[in-house]
């Protein structure tokens, strides 16, 4: 939140801090009647409502088939500048042996650290995890942001890309740094685009050495839009205003994404795993018409069952339609402790578990006491065996050359 306190940013979108703790005013979130001087009042903040359906709830404590997660964060940069990572130097979240009694118990075969960083980071990253533990733990690397405004970046990053693979690397990870934080003079003057030419090699380099790209481009729609009463996110943006992307210098989503297809177009050797679910599950229509316009496309679930879960007649749909093209993750982070939907341990795979496997109805998309994504419940789509196979641990194991 660079330029503004967190506090005049608030005031700035209408939310006022009371007494110490985020308070909506009256219009924007407390539940009130019009009339009824003795009804209550109650705020947002503390409704907790219990379902009364009496319906099944099926307990899937094991995935029917072995899990590839192809999106977890084990180790991240130690520093970043404005929302860019910068240096070599890493930090770990977890250790391989607080993670493996939980996979095994949960059938994960192997997971994906995508956040594995460059250089010595990088070894390290795969020393920690890969080596340590074969076929349990994959790394991806990441680019240097911080060169991207020097001469030479083009032809540096692609050479350091054919390193990190030789050194491990079984992919490259992209975050939304790119479109959303990096800028030209890296923390600092105008947004660099998704598209800039500069990062050409680094795409086309991945093609040639047959090693796919992970990219998250933007973020859900509702973060670009104003947080106010009409947000169905708004109690997401009012714990983390610093995930709103509306105003200030920021594109439009839709702007991103198409930045983001255009480098698909130009790429068409490469291949993408588009995280969270193409960066649109609000929207299965435009992510179902991505998916046609660009083969080298796949998509990836991770903390957007909230989403395919509330539309579940859609997204059973669109499982049957691009079933060889959709991955199984969970952007699960050892210790997390904002983001319900993310904290890795058992109770966040079997939510995953029960929406794929199960038909059950109206259950929470998180091991959370609010919904932390918004307030709705989610849907089971019962997806049969042969889909289930596909994007449990195929699909994955396909892009990634590994063996099952
Ligand atoms: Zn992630």
């Amino acid at each position: 939140m660079s330029g503004m306190g967190r506090r005049e940013w608030l005031e700035s979108v209408g939310i006022f801090v009371v007494a110490g703790a985020l308070r909506a005013p009256a219009h924007s979130a407390q539940l009130t009647t019009p009339k009824g001087a003795d009804k209550i009042t109650l705020d947002l903040f503390d409704f907790q409502p219990k379902s009364m359906l009496h319906v099944p709830e099926t307990k899937v404590p094991r995935s029917r088939y072995p899990v590839i997660d192809i999106h977890t964060h084990l180790s991240s940069r130690a520093k970043s500048v404005n929302g860019v990572g910068v240096g070599e130097k890493m930090k770990f979240h977890a250790t391989p042996e607080t993670l493996l009694p939980v996979m095994d118990r949960k059938n994960i075969r192997t997971m994906v650290n995508l956040t594995g960083g460059s250089g010595k980071g990088l070894d390290d990253a795969v020393r920690e995890f890969d080596q340590a533990y074969p076929d349990r733990f994959l790394t991806f690397t990441e680019p240097t942001w911080e060169h991207t405004n020097q001469p030479g970046y083009c032809n540096a990053q692609a050479d350091e890309l054919v390193r990190a693979h030789r050194a491990g690397a079984r992919g490259l990870k992209v975050l939304k740094t790119l479109g959303l934080f990096l800028r030209e003079n890296i923390s600092e003057g105008r947004l660099v685009k998704i598209d800039d030419p500069r990062f050409d090699p680094m795409w086309e380099t991945c093609g040639s050495l047959d090693i796919p790209v992970a990219i998250h481009v933007s973020d859900p729609e509702a973060f670009f839009l104003p947080t106010d009463r009409f947000n169905e996110r708004f109690e997401e943006l009012n714990n983390h205003p610093n995930w709103s992307f509306h105003g200030r210098d920021f594109p439009s989503s839709s702007e991103l994404l198409e930045a983001r297809n255009r480098v698909f177009a130009r790429h068409p050797k490469t291949q993408f795993i588009v995280l969270h679910v193409g960066n649109d599950a609000e929207n299965l229509p435009y992510v179902s018409e991505c998916m046609d316009r660009f083969p080298n496309m796949t998509v990836e679930l991770a903390a957007r069952i909230g989403e395919l879960g509330r539309q579940p007649r859609m997204s059973r749909k669109f499982f049957d339609k691009y079933q060889h093209r959709i991955i199984f993750g969970t952007d699960a982070s050892p210790n997390g402790t904002d983001t319900p939907q993310q904290i890795f341990g058992a109770e966040l795979y079997e939510i995953y578990y029960r929406f794929l496997e199960t038909e059950d109805e109206y259950f929470d998309y998180a091991p959370a006491p609010v919904p932390p994504q918004g307030r709705w419940q989610i849907y089971g789509i019962g997806l049969p065996d042969a889909i289930l196979r596909k994007v449990y641990y195929e699909n994955a194991a396909r892009l990634l050359k590994v063996k099952m």
